[in-house]
């Protein structure tokens, strides 16, 4: 898959930094592993489910040739291997893929009745050897062949499961002593199976990293300010809406809130466009660092301007958290001789609070934040003001 242009990433994301390591070992540094997992289940849980039907339906044809076609030594046996073990452990992992919560451990899961139906169709052979009847040993091919493509089981656990089925076929054709020659093709057979399965199996797990690296550069590329990090305009408008609704329905208070970085035309006239774009860039961690609850959004509105909304909290946390962003943008300490605010970079703040009704919608609130941002320059920057609706002049 083609990814997308990577200069326009931001430069902290873990999913540009994971795809510029590489990940020949097939695993993701800290929180992408899990993510990818969660992943991979959504990809593959509908071929999980069908490889599961499939088996079992597989399963109960091959006992219906079994009754036809074994002796009676063999036979009951034989039936009871497959519908008395390995049928149940077939239909309880397909039920189990239909519990959330297991999700994380389908893996594992899905291995186990992997290695369960490989020993079981190991059992049947050792079954057949031991009453002298030539069953042909290609079923633990088709078994093997099977969770290495169909299962959507990832290189490390059908690599396991499909070498420790091989060794248990071949200490079982020893000890059933299957003559010299024979043992040796059977053995290359499934070996090669393996290693196909094996290589196969490798390539997918890869690819399938692959895309969802892609996917996630992707969506970063669509949400994210590329110099920041923090999320754009549009997304946070979605989020924010979301947020907004939400709060309608609950009847909680919202703080919708903007700032803006002050007398910055002349910072960048007189330290220069890339020193103006690394001291966003250090305003922006600021900001984000301080919404970073599920139901709160910040964003980096356009140029040097951002926006926040704080989902649910009452009006002196959000005070004394907007009062933190100034003096910790101020507490940056970057340089900033040109400015009459004060002798360092410095945010002006504005933020409107209020319990939102079905009549308003997020416009008005940003509206009302931009009016308290304007007051907050008009007294002089770097410093918070807050407005309600209904307060004067809004
Ligand atoms: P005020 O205190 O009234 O907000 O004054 P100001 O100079 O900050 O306001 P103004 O809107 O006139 O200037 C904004 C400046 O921000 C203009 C532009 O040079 C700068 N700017 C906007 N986007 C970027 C950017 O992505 N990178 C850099 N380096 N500068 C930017
Ligand atoms: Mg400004
Ligand atoms: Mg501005």
């Amino acid at each position: 898959m083609q990814l997308p242009h990577l200069n326009w990433v931001n430069q902290d994301s873990p999913f540009l930094r994971q795809q510029r390591h590489g990940f020949r070992l097939l695993s993701f540094e800290g929180e992408l592993e899990p993510a990818f997992n969660r992943y991979h289940v959504s990809v593959f849980l509908a071929r999980m489910r069908w490889a599961l039907l499939v088996a079992m339906l597989l399963m109960l044809l091959f006992a219906v040739l079994d009754a036809i076609s074994l002796p009676d030594s063999v036979r009951k046996q034989t039936l009871a291997i497959r519908l008395g073990l390995i049928l149940p452990v077939l239909f309880l992992t397909w039920w189990a893929t239909y519990s959330r919560a297991l999700r994380p451990h389908f893996q594992v899961i899905v291995g186990l009745c992997s290695i369960c139906s490989g020993l079981g169709i190991v059992g049947i052979i050792w079954v057949a050897r031991s009453q002298h009847f030539p069953l042909p040993y290609e079923g633990i091919i088709l078994v093997t062949v099977f969770f290495y493509t169909l299962t959507g089981l990832r290189f490390v656990a059908a690599s396991l499961c499909g070498w420790l089925i091989f060794f248990a076929y071949l200490v079982m054709e020893v000890v059933s002593g299957l003559p010299g020659e024979v043992l040796l093709y059977n053995t290359f057979f499934l070996g090669a199976a393996n290693v196909i399965g094996s290589v196969g199996c490798y390539f997918l797990d890869y690819s399938t990293r692959q895309n969802f690296l892609a996917q996630g550069l992707l969506q970063e590329l669509a949400e994210k300010d590329f110099l920041t990090g923090l999320l754009n305009r549009r997304a946070f408008s979605e989020r924010a809406e979301r947020s907004w609704r939400q709060a309608v329905r609950e009847h909680q208070p919202l703080a919708v809130v903007m700032m803006d970085v002050d007398f910055f035309k002349r910072y960048n006239d007189h330290y220069g466009h890339a020193a103006g774009d690394e001291a966003l860039r250090a305003v922006g961690q600021v900001i984000g660092q301080h919404g970073r609850r599920p139901l709160d959004s910040t964003a980096r509105y356009g140029g040097e301007e951002f926006v926040g909304l704080w989902y649910g909290v009452n009006e002196a946390s959000i005070q004394a958290i907007l009062e933190d962003i100034r003096s910790a943008i101020e507490g940056l300490e970057l340089a900033h001789v040109k400015s009459d605010a004060a002798p360092v970079v410095t945010l002006s703040i504005g933020m409107a609070y209020l319990h939102p009704q079905p009549h308003q919608t997020l416009e008005d609130a940003l509206r009302l934040a931009d009016v308290a941002l304007y007051l907050a320059k008009e007294q002089g920057r770097n410093r918070v003001v807050g407005k309600k609706p209904g307060s004067s002049s809004d």
